[in-house]
């Protein structure tokens, strides 16, 4: 076995060469090739990341480095290629940083993973747990795709169901580690296919692909494909005949979720072809969010959640020209100043591109007191 030594703010790291090494597939979380590299080496996760120089501080406690997942470093860069051989750019394309700039800021991440509790959803992303497509992970072998922990991952393009967000044995978020939220477990191996949270000290047992799958909506299948090429990049988005940042295309986006949780319900009689099973989910989505002062700037708080608004918001934002793209926003705009609350903070918070802020603007009603959030000369 090689050894070799990584210097990491003084501390010297070994990073010894696995024995056994399984390249990561495209797409794939960092979690998830860690899983699957200790799978292969059998031994635990912790292990096989502290011989990949990841620094777990301790077996037992809080086994997850503040980084882990979020975004590598030049340790970790060096550390996984001494021990796996696996190159710096794989290895960054494994971590939430491919999607700042997009859907994330990896900063505003990094600073609720710090928080005292962990969140599901505060970044839109959930740092700790995932959720899933158990077809995905049936044919894959357990292989879990990196974008599946973005609050807006709501179905499987390929096999068009509905993701997993909780396992239905424990009642867990997937991947949240059980009663203490860890992304490595320290003791025993992880099935990459099984769900293996911590119940009372032991490893739940439930294989994932074993568990039911609802089919999704056609439409929210085609907004989910749609969503993920802007996502990964691979296409440029444009907002009412505007082409715009990728950043600020998910500001508006998320604009859109939060105008939407506004004005529940009412808002839902004032939209077009909202199909029932997504009026359900949202109303009791509402109550979940908007419960806890704030949390409905956070994201979707379900894979179902995700589904209804993507159902709901992608068609608004692909209107064609600016006229078409304010018509459309009218409802959720007028119903929130009905409701009085356009002054949100978290709305105003949200860095969206001009040509919304103005399609926004022009459906705020005349004469009353509300005004657009980001209507210059208000607080920001
Ligand atoms: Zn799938
Ligand atoms: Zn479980």
């Amino acid at each position: 076995m090689r050894v070799s030594g990584v210097v990491s703010g003084g501390v010297r790291v070994s990073a010894r060469r696995l024995a056994l090494v399984t390249a990561p597939r495209t797409g794939e979380a960092f979690e998830s090739w860690v899983d699957r590299m200790a799978r292969v080496n059998r031994c635990p996760p912790a292990e096989v990341a502290t011989m990949m120089g990841l620094g777990l501080r301790g077996a037992s406690a809080d086994v997850r480095p503040p980084l882990f997942g979020v975004r590598s470093d030049d340790v970790v860069r060096r550390s996984v290629f001494a021990a796996t051989g696996v190159s710096d750019e794989r290895v960054d394309a494994m971590h939430l940083s491919v999607f700042e700039g997009g859907p994330l800021s990896v900063s505003a991440v990094l600073a609720a993973g710090r928080a005292r509790r962990p969140s599901e959803g505060r970044e839109w992303a959930a740092v700790h747990g995932s959720r899933a497509c158990p077809c995905c992970l049936l044919v894959s072998g357990g292989v879990w795709q990196l974008w599946w922990k973005l609050s807006c991952a709501a179905v499987c393009p390929e096999h068009r169901v509905v993701l997993l967000d909780r396992c239905p044995s424990c009642g867990w978020v997937l991947r949240w580690g059980g009663e203490r939220p860890r992304v490595v477990p320290a003791q025993w191996v992880r099935p990459p296919t099984c769900c293996a949270n911590s119940v009372r000290g032991r490893p739940c047992s439930q294989w994932l692909p074993a568990v039911r799958v609802s089919r999704a909506d056609g439409g929210t299948v085609e907004a989910q494909r749609r969503w993920l090429d802007v996502a990964c990049g691979r296409v440029r988005p444009g907002l009412g005949g505007v082409e715009v940042a990728a950043g600020e295309w998910f500001a508006a986006l998320r604009a859109c979720v939060i105008l939407l949780r506004l004005g529940l319900p009412r808002v839902l009689g004032r939209l077009p072809d909202v199909p029932g099973w997504c009026a359900r989910v949202l109303l009791e989505e509402r109550v979940e969010r908007g419960a806890h002062g704030g949390r409905f700037g956070w994201g979707p708080a379900s894979a179902r959640a995700a589904a209804s608004f993507l159902t709901v918001v992608m068609p608004l934002l692909a209107a064609e020209d600016m006229r078409e793209l304010s018509r459309r926003l009218a409802p959720l705009v007028r119903t929130a100043a009905d409701e009085g609350c356009l002054a949100a903070r978290p709305l105003a918070r949200l860095a969206v591109p001009e040509v919304f802020a103005e399609a926004v603007a022009a459906q705020v009603p005349v004469g009353r007191s509300a005004r657009s959030p980001w209507e210059k000369g208000s607080s920001r």
